[in-house]
């Protein structure tokens, strides 16, 4: 029935189409989802737009043409003006609404509007891009790639087969947006595609007059501001989102790398946005540079001499006039739960450190251990506070009792007990920033996607990135035969019938692509062809670019190329070979590409080339094309549409075939009963096949459970980083404004006030008389707090709201005469470099303590709470504790330091080694075999960096280039050594 259905609105729309665009080429099929259907006729009503300037902007001179940039861009700035308040207001209404459903109202709207700038001009626009990609790269889009170049401007995501030429649609969208001058992001898998087509694309916005960079791995930081700053950067998620995270840890303006986010087009969207979004991007290092600091301090806290004051005994010294602190090294407060040296103390110390003092901006972090060491001694119980547990301090809930492992003290406290004890301090690895790809591309103003295989996640896509899925249809009709599933008893029945078929294949000289799901597996079965004596190529997605090489010629006749999902791809498979990339390889090696003879001699060889290829071709062709055969199902559909889509590009001919085993993963653990029942009903025995479009629709079933799975265990994950996210984005936005040399001088006052009123509240309680307030402890931590010393007997006599005025008028006095001294560009430059690195020194803390936090909160034993619900609270307290430590820390500093040269301060990250992790993502995800009792999401695994190893078959430098390349004029096989091998 709702076939049924479809097939008239399908008929109606295209009649539609037909009718009112005769000239536009796009011919709807029914794979098309309904909303794509719909969406078609409105997309073809754009085209033959677009379509209509052709006549006039190709009879334009290339200065002309180039001039239309101008005309353009002018528009669009003067457009931006008329839309921005109507901008500015949605985005305010965004911020100041809860319902999630309201957000999505506004965020979509917001979408709309912003795209209104670009409306009227968006056709000519277009067409100006056509036309340049026909004068400079020799392709004019199609009229589908014109739609799909619509989808992407509106932000959403094109779904366009292989080999429709995504990476030119993308010109389209990048180049009007440009216009803005607000730099567009086209993102990529690999640094390899990110350069060939930065190298591919480039000419067509360079002809424009646009200027177009790409990032690199290995490029120099200026290189990369550099590329940052033109219109349009190629480049990958990995470098992107890096960069995002060091721009974080800069001190200065200057040396920020990346301009506020705009507009990204992902290409290959769900390779990165769905799989690779399972593991964060990470940048770590050594959580201490030495922990020998924490013994040292603790070997000197016995030496010294120590006085733990009760309220009593304070009362007492005041009546007596004594100072409580002489003859003693330090002073702990019980009940503030402080501890600090004294006048002696200090002195003392600092000849056992051999240092000068304790208040300058290097030594003060001796200061900083030793109060911690003094508490760790004094203020915290064993067996009370923490206890220890197979090496390791777990601190025990203080209203509870109950023991939290995972959490940590923070500030050096921790470390500063586990010396104390006498163990170990390891010294490990933390995070210093890390990001989700969802949470990294959600900070674009407009995201956009393309990819060959998006519609079967489209839910995750709508729910976690607001973006919508529009299928485009293909250029030409597909032809590809898609086979029915050929299921097997056993894996190695199944292997040795896909060895025989490629065999078959072989002999008849047909192409054939071979998808494996692991490394392992493709090794397994080139050993197997081997024995057979079937020359083959293994890949398995480590060297990109050699990998393109080769499976670019997958096409051949007689070519049998086994490859794992990621292999080569982005790559386009040209039945009987690509000669650009042959005739690009030897022009290469003959001359350098800036030999101004090159580009007669690529030609040349490109002619010769094309003469081979298009005979074996029409060989090929004859054949049926590619055949591309799966050794397995995959964990989910899209990656299954992913391989298939390798074989009928553009019209070719081709087919597929996936093979099954009751053995595989998939069948084992999401095979469902009746899968197994309608197996024994075909009565499958030991040696028989068994193909049926039933079998089939089944393991479908499977694969959409483990989806299922699999987005649930990325939604957690989301969860989790979201809560580090709002806490990211608090310190980062701080860390920004300081950054751009906001004053901080209001914000320290406040501060200040906000001490004071804790200081009163402390020592001085408002229900009992005058008498008893602790005047000595008041004056001691002043003193402490803020380095002045207040005169005892004078405010003795006042009441609260007169001490607290005279505070004020004490601390800021000090405030200000420290600014005259030295000046106030220079206090206000300092105090943003002290926020700065208390600002760093607290947010690495208090990312080591929730790296903790994360993996330990899984231990405890929550009964029936949420681990969670656990993780938000326990998150949130930690995270207000550290912007107070800030605030406190930053001020106590300000007053203490003696002006420092500027160069003197150094970035808290710029001394510690740092590692950059993101694990290749070289397969979907495995299921879990516990996955039922499974509670927790895999979120604590640290990344494994992988390092790139090839499997394929050794090869001699003498050998025959495996990509097949001849010399073209003898016709010999060229040498690995002189082709890729160089
Ligand atoms: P996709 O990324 O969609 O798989 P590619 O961008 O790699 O596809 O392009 C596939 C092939 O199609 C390339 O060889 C490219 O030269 C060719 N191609 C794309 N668009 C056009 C066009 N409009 N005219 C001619 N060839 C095109
Ligand atoms: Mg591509």
């Amino acid at each position: 029935m709702l076939g049924f259905i479809k097939k008239i609105t399908l008929t109606n729309k295209q009649n539609l189409i037909s009718r009112r665009f005769p000239d536009v080429n796009i011919v709807l099929h029914p794979d098309l989802s309904s909303p794509s259907l719909n969406k078609m006729v409105k997309l073809a009503k754009i085209v033959n737009t677009v379509n209509s300037f052709e006549a006039k902007i190709s009879a334009l001179s290339d200065t002309e043409l180039r001039r239309k940039t101008e005309e353009l861009r002018d528009h669009i700035l003067k457009k931006s003006k008329v839309y921005e308040s109507e901008i500015q207001e949605l985005e305010e209404a965004l911020l100041s609404v809860a319902i999630p459903e309201e957000k999505e109202k506004i965020k979509e709207k917001l979408k709309i509007t912003r795209n209104k700038i670009f409306e009227e001009v968006l056709p000519q626009g277009f067409a100006a891009v056509r036309e340049a990609a026909r004068r400079t790269v020799n392709m004019r889009h199609f009229d589908v790639q014109i739609a799909g170049g619509i989808v992407l401007h509106e932000g959403r995501i094109s779904e366009m087969a292989t080999g429709e030429g995504k990476t030119l649609v993308a010109t389209l969208p990048a180049y009007l947006n440009a216009l803005l001058g607000r730099g567009v992001h086209i993102v990529t898998v690999n640094d390899y595609l990110a350069r060939r087509d930065r190298e591919w694309m480039g000419p067509i916005y360079e002809f424009l007059g646009l200027t177009v960079g790409v990032i690199q791995h290995e490029i120099s930081d200026e290189q990369r501001k550099q590329a940052y700053g033109c219109d349009i950067t190629y480049g990958t998620n990995n470098e992107f989102g890096f960069d995002y995270l060091r721009d974080n840890m800069k001190y200065s303006l200057e040396d920020l790398m990346q301009r506020p986010f705009y507009y990204a087009i992902v290409d290959e969207v769900d390779s990165i946005l769905i799989d690779e979004a399972r593991t964060p991007l990470i940048i770590s290092g050594p959580a201490e540079e030495s922990t020998d600091k924490y013994y040292i301090i603790d070997k000197i806290i016995p030496r010294l001499k120590g006085r733990i004051i009760l309220e009593r005994d304070e009362i007492d010294a005041k009546y007596k006039g004594e100072d409580l602190s002489k003859g003693f090294d330090y002073i702990v407060d019980e009940k503030a739960h402080t501890a600090h040296l004294t006048e002696e103390g200090e002195p003392k110390v600092c000849a056992i450190l051999n240092i000068d003092n304790l208040h300058d901006i290097e030594t003060m972090e001796w200061r900083h251990h030793i109060i911690q060491a003094l508490r760790a001694h004094n203020l915290y119980k064993r067996d009370v506070d923490y206890v220890v547990k197979e090496g390791q301090v777990i601190i025990v809930d203080e209203f509870t009792g109950r023991m939290m492992p995972g959490r940590r003290w923070s500030d050096g406290l921790h470390q500063a007990v586990e010396a104390k004890e006498g163990l170990k301090i390891e010294r490990e690895n933390q995070t210093l920033a890390t990001i989700t790809f969802q949470n990294y591309f959600r900070m674009y103003e407009k995201l956009a996607g393309m990819t060959g295989t998006a519609l079967t996640e489209a839910n995750e896509f709508k729910s976690i990135y607001q973006l919508d899925v529009v299928t485009i249809p293909t250029n030409r009709t597909l032809i590809r035969t898609n086979y029915s599933d050929s299921v097997h008893k056993t894996e190695k029945e199944k292997f040795n019938a896909v060895v025989t078929e490629i065999a078959e294949l072989y002999n008849l000289g047909r192409p054939v692509l071979v998808g494996t799901i692991t490394i392992d597996k493709s090794e397994r079965l080139s050993d197997m062809l081997k024995r057979r004596g079937v020359p083959h190529q293994v890949l398995n997605a480590k060297y990109h670019e050699m990998e393109a090489q080769i499976v670019a010629q997958a096409g051949r006749y007689k070519g049998v190329t086994i490859a794992t999902n990621m292999a080569g791809r982005g790559t386009d498979i040209l039945l009987g070979g690509n000669p650009e990339y042959m005739a690009k390889n030897l022009a290469k090696q003959k001359l350098k590409p800036d030999d101004p003879n090159y580009q007669e001699e690529y030609k040349k060889l490109l002619e010769q080339y094309r003469k081979e290829t298009d005979a074996e071709h029409k060989k090929v062709v004859e054949l049926g094309g590619l055949h591309v055969l799966g050794t397995e199902r995959h964990e989910a559909r899209r990656i299954d549409n992913q391989l298939r889509g390798r074989s009928g590009r553009q019209g070719d001919p081709g087919s597929s075939r996936f093979y099954v085993s009751l053995g595989d993963d998939l069948m084992r653990l999401f095979g469902s009963d009746r899968l197994i029942g309608i197996m024994d009903k075909l009565g499958l025995e030991e040696g028989q096949v068994i193909e049926h479009p039933w079998v089939t629709k089944s393991i479908e079933i499977a694969q959409r459970r483990v989806e299922q799975y699999n987005f649930e265990i990325r939604k957690q994950l989301l969860e989790y980083d979201n809560v580090m996210n709002k806490q990211r984005e608090v310190i980062y936005g701080q860390r920004r404004s300081v950054l751009e040399g906001a004053s901080l001088k209001e914000e320290i006052l406040d501060i200040i006030d906000k001490i004071i009123g804790d200081i009163l509240a402390m020592y001085i309680n408002d229900n009992v008389s005058s008498e008893e307030w602790d005047i000595t402890g008041l004056v001691s931590a002043l003193k402490l707090k803020f380095n002045i010393e207040i005169d005892s007997f004078k405010i003795q006599k006042l009441n609260k709201s007169q001490i607290h005025e005279e505070l004020r008028k004490g601390i800021i006095g000090a405030y200000e005469e420290k600014e005259r001294s030295i000046g106030a560009d220079m206090m206000r430059h300092l105090e943003r470099m002290v926020f700065l690195q208390i600002i760093d020194i607290k947010w690495k803390d208090h990312l080591y303590a929730m790296d903790n936090l994360r993996e330990g909160i899984g231990l405890r034993a929550y009964g029936q709470r949420d681990p969670l619900v656990e993780y938000k609270r326990e998150a949130f307290e930690m995270f207000s504790q550290m912007i107070t430590g800030i605030e406190e820390e930053a001020v106590e500093t300000i007053f203490r330091l003696q002006a420092a040269k500027p160069e003197r301060f150094r970035g808290v990250f710029s001394s510690v080694s740092q590692e950059f992790l993101h694990p290749e993502v070289t397969r979907p995800e495995r299921p879990q075999e516990n996955i039922v009792t499974e509670e927790m999401p895999q979120v604590s695994q640290k990344p494994i960096k992988s390092s790139p190893q090839i499997s394929s078959p050794k090869i001699g430098r003498n050998d025959p280039c495996p990509c097949g390349a001849k010399d073209p004029a003898t016709g010999n096989p060229i040498k690995y050594k002189k082709c890729h091998g160089r």
